[in-house]
């Protein structure tokens, strides 16, 4: 077979696109034949493979979908709230899935079920991803307690990070009581994983002195626990050195919350030494976040700055999938752009295309 006809072979009807095309279809239809109270009774029991089904449909792009993953959440809802959120993020090598294979091994020895979700970054710039690739964390992967998922890809950030916080809240319906978020980051990542989460852990590495270099200062003022992991065999010494520099950088810097002064501590992800302190940290924290109101308050908050973000997200798409404002945008831009018109009545035209054309779709 040539070209032409491997061509024309993937186009006509009966050829292997087609075939894929129809499976693809019908896996659709079987999707689209579940509802909404089937998705969340499947999720509350603990049933898995549709809880990884409904977390698919709260990834998926299409409008579709979206409809019935928010009905679905909407059911979910009144069963969320009741994990312990923790985010957990480092530079790439820090030891993260180490460490979470370590935490997450204990915290299923003491009783807890654990999800681990992520949000990368690099999914949202190349589609590639550097957490979800490799094969990682296979043991706990391995226990049905647990459940990982990794990033959704592509979009915005902004969209990854919104089905992850949608992703967060459905496993909490299906019982899992502590929730791992796995960020690696450049900045961004770091503040929307802080934005979903009660407890936000940052790892560093040993390395007197430079440590702080290769880390955001802004991440820094946002953790509430700084760990320098790999604290074995070598590294141990220099891992103390790096924990007392840290903590006396931290010294000068305001804390992020009136009443928590974050630790700075060591630990062997590896060998697990230090871990089990980390994590009894985290609870110290919550009894006193929860005997407080502080961490009602901040979830409250959380919850009010997604539905901002959504609005002017959603608007925003609006705007610009509007017929009337594609239509005269790229010329009002040019204009602008070459001082032709004034950015203020440049807007003036926009939202008179927007909403005249609202009015025209209304009626
Ligand atoms: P991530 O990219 O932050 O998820 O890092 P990984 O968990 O994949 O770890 C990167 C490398 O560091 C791997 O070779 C790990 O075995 C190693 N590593 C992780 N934690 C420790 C630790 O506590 N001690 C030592 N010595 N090596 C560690």
């Amino acid at each position: 077979m040539d070209a032409g006809d491997a061509f024309a072979s993937r186009i006509l009807p009966g050829g292997p696109v087609s075939r894929e095309a129809e499976a693809i279809e019908n896996h659709h239809r079987r999707r689209s034949q579940i509802t909404a109270e089937a998705y969340a009774e499947g999720v509350l029991s603990g049933d898995r493979a549709l809880l990884g089904r409904a977390i698919t449909l709260v990834e998926s792009g299409a409008a579709a979908h979206q409809r019935l993953a928010e009905e679905v959440l909407e059911r979910l809802l009144p069963h969320t709230g009741k994990a312990i959120r923790v985010g957990i993020t480092g530079a790439p090598g820090v030891g993260k899935s180490t460490f979470i294979e370590a935490l997450g091994g204990r915290l299923l020895g003491a009783g807890h079920r654990v999800a681990v979700l992520a949000v990368d970054p690099s999914s949202v710039l190349t589609g590639g991803s550097i957490l979800g690739d490799k094969t990682r964390m296979e043991a706990l992967g391995r226990d049905p307690r647990c459940f990982i998922r990794p990033s959704p890809s592509g979009g915005t950030l902004g969209g990854v990070a919104r089905k992850t916080r949608e992703t967060l809240l459905v496993c909490e319906a299906a019982g899992y009581d502590v929730v791992l978020v796995e960020t690696v980051g450049v900045g961004q990542s770091e503040v929307a994983v802080r934005s979903m989460v009660d407890f936000f852990l940052l790892l560093l590495l040993p390395g007197a002195g430079d440590e702080l270099q290769g880390i955001k200062k802004g991440i820094i003022e946002i953790a509430d626990a700084l760990v320098v992991n790999k604290a074995d065999g070598e590294n141990r010494a220099r891992a103390e050195v790096a924990r007392q520099e840290v903590a006396r950088a931290l010294h000068y810097l305001a804390p992020a919350r009136p009443d928590w002064r974050p630790p700075v501590q060591t630990c062997s992800a590896l060998t697990g030494e230090g871990v089990g302190e980390v994590w009894d940290v985290v609870k110290a924290f919550r009894l006193r976040a929860i005997a407080s109101g502080v961490l009602e308050d901040e979830r409250r908050r959380q919850s009010l700055g997604w539905l901002r973000r959504m609005v002017e997200d959603h608007l925003l798409a609006r705007f610009h999938g509007h017929p009337a404002v594609q239509a005269i945008l790229p010329v009002i831009e040019a204009e602008v752009a070459r001082g032709a018109m004034a950015p203020t009545a440049a807007l003036a035209a926009l939202v008179r295309a927007f909403e005249g054309g609202d009015k025209e779709e209304a009626g």
